[in-house]
């Protein structure tokens, strides 16, 4: 017998499923018969590719047991492909997933708010202990001789001991705590089954004690009884017709390790030249790890029901990694190699139409469930915006799925309904991007388009400035920044030639005593209120995006300077034009750049500098 520590991060987890998911006892069996359907899936892959598994007598089932009597134990045994010691201390003593592992750091730092999330990363077999003081699991690995115990009480430490079993497969027994002892029920067993694993492929036997009474109530015969409690077919090969949103919903939880139900489901059986059925879900959050870049696949591919693998990134583009669901196809042959999947025409042509399909069932979502689509947007606006970038394909449908917020309209808005609000003889989709929301709605850009009542689109996300230029138009109608020095078009008006003129020897004055701080300096059409502003010239990256560069240690970035616009109606540029003296010229002119950088939300070159020059200001007051 070996004594093992569980890896901080396990210890961690165990705390937070018992501290958080207590009101949900009951899906530690969901996760235990999950666990235990995954390892027949794998088995039952092996019998069919691999010759030394082929002879191998393969029974699939899992058979459930408690002891009615005292209510001491629950056990779940399944005749899957099983675990040696190695894969022991690997699966039950460590957190493999580097997702999962950052997501729980991240948590105990602040606190338990995303404990609804936790679910969803397959809390999985740890969930034992949220009913059980002691768990054991009795194992052998199909192919292998030696048979294990490993047992621990979820405190620290689990141990393992090696002993004999007669078939390959796995015997997980809960030692059943104070609150667990309402499992040990036929009932409560039966129910649970059949809300969460009634579709698990394989059949699920229930094994109790059957009690006959006589007619004047005495107990006649007590009968040990077997029982299968689930249909065990797969759920998605089912016809539509005869599935109700419940079994989609039941079927979602077990699938996803979600508690909550799916915001959506889609089901497609498909005919003629290639024959597959798909049935995909989006879950309601969405799951933790959709930012990291080794997050979890959440589709899994199967070949004529047989399970192959739910750790192919490339089933469905990246973009829509939050999907959750099962690809079967009929046409592929069992034993493909992970490089023949990622290259195969059968399945590049199953990915394309799902694709076009979740997308279109997008659409219909967005026109028929406005306030739901609402909610997908929240948590999964950015993931699409993403594809607008590497889905060229489908870049049309996504432009009319993605939302964004406005200078004008309350919550979000899509490119059609700003279009259909533009004025008669606005040239362009004005957007503006590089900050958060309240920097954004507040900068000075957008006085002028506000007083002409000129919608523009508050682009917030970091990825906006990358994709939307690559965009370029939507139907026809060009996007253009507010903050780029060819943005005024719609702006200009007559009056303004006669003003150019007025304001040029200002202009000019304050060009000298910048002088190479700035690329130019021009009038604005643009600013009402304000005195300055900073705009870019058509191409070159935002002041953000510079920041950004220069953080990602990109220092060799030449410096691109921004082109300072001035307002020629403000009391502090009419008044520069009587005044002469170069020092006061100078002071002016680098506080007119200085506040227009910061409200913008850039650094100033200098901050000593700028409280120098505005203190030199105020005490000339
Ligand atoms: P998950 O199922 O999300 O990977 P679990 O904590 O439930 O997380 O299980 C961890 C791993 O332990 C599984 O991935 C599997 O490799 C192994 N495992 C758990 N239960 C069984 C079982 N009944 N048979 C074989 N392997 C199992």
């Amino acid at each position: 017998m070996e004594k093992h520590q569980f890896q901080t991060e396990v210890n961690q987890l165990l705390d937070l499923i018992i501290h958080s998911l207590y009101s949900h006892k009951e899906i530690f069996l969901r996760e235990l018969v999950s666990n235990s359907s995954d390892a027949i899936d794998k088995l039952k892959y092996l019998t069919l590719t691999d010759d030394r598994f082929k002879t191998l007598p393969f029974e699939p089932r899992i058979d459930i047991e408690f002891d009615d009597e005292k209510q001491e134990t629950l056990t779940v045994t399944d005749s899957g492909i099983g675990m040696n010691r190695e894969e022991l201390i690997e699966q039950l003593g460590t957190i493999a997933h580097s997702g999962t592992k950052n997501f729980l750091s991240q948590l105990s730092a602040d606190g338990k708010k995303d404990s609804n999330l936790i679910g969803q990363f397959g809390v999985g077999f740890y969930s034992a202990f949220m009913v059980a003081d002691k768990v054991e699991v009795e194992t052998r690995k199909a192919g292998e001789e030696q048979a294990y115990r490993w047992s621990s009480d979820g405190r620290g430490e689990y141990e393992i001991a090696e002993i004999e079993m007669e078939k390959p497969g796995t015997r997980v027994t809960l030692f059943l705590s104070e609150e667990g002892k309402e499992f040990a029920s036929r009932w409560k067993v039966e129910e649970i089954v059949k809300k969460y694993s009634n579709h698990i492929a394989f059949p699920i036997f229930l094994h109790y004690t059957k009690t006959e009474y006589d007619d004047k109530g005495k107990e006649k015969s007590k009968t040990p009884t077997v029982d299968q409690i689930n249909t065990a077919n797969a759920l998605w090969k089912r016809p539509k017709s005869e599935l109700k949103e419940e079994d989609y919903n039941e079927f979602y939880k077990t699938l996803a390790h979600d508690t909550e139900d799916p915001l959506l489901y889609l089901h497609t059986h498909a005919e003629g030249t290639l024959e597959y059925t798909t049935l995909f879900y989006i879950p309601k959050q969405a799951p933790f790890d959709m930012y990291q870049v080794d997050y979890r696949p959440g589709v899994k591919l199967y070949i004529r029901r047989v399970f192959i693998t739910d750790d192919e990134k490339e089933l469905m583009p990246p973009y829509l990694r939050f999907l959750r669901g099962v690809i079967d196809s009929e046409d592929l042959p069992l034993n493909v190699s992970r490089e023949i999947l990622q290259h195969n025409r059968v399945l590049a042509n199953i990915k394309s139409s799902s694709v076009k399909k979740v997308l279109g069932e997008l659409q219909r979502l967005a026109l028929e469930e406005p306030d739901t689509y609402i909610e997908f947007i929240k948590q999964y606006n950015r993931p699409l915006k993403e594809g607008l970038y590497s889905d060229f394909g489908n870049r049309d449908t996504l432009l009319e799925l993605v939302r964004y917020k406005s200078s004008s309209e309350e919550g979000y808005t899509s490119l059609a309904a700003y279009k259909e609000r533009m004025l008669p003889d606005q040239k362009a989709i004005y957007y503006i991007t590089g900050g958060d929301e309240k920097t954004l709605r507040n900068s000075p850009l957008l006085e002028a388009y506000r007083a002409k009542k000129i919608e523009v689109l508050i682009m917030d996300d970091d990825i906006d400035e990358i994709v939307i230029p690559s965009i370029g138009t939507y139907k026809e109608t060009q996007l253009k920044p507010v903050n780029r020095s060819d943005a005024g078009e719609d702006l200009k008006d007559g009056e303004d030639k006669e003003k150019e003129k007025e304001a040029q020897p200002v202009i000019e004055k304050i060009k000298r005593a910048l002088g190479e701080r700035v690329k130019d300096v021009v009038i604005s059409v643009r600013l009402a209120d304000s005195p300055s502003c900073i705009v870019l010239d058509e191409n070159d990256p935002s002041m953000q995006m510079q920041q950004l560069f220069k953080a990602m240690g990109q220092s060799e970035m030449p410096e691109i300077k921004p082109i300072l616009e001035v307002n020629p109606n403000h009391p502090i540029v009419t008044r520069l034009r009587d005044i002469e003296d170069e020092d006061f010229i100078n002071d002016i002119s680098v506080l007119l750049l200085d506040q227009a950088l910061l409200v913008e939300g850039s650094q100033v070159a200098d901050p000593a500098d700028f409280v120098k020059r505005l203190n030199k200001m105020l005490a000339r007051l």
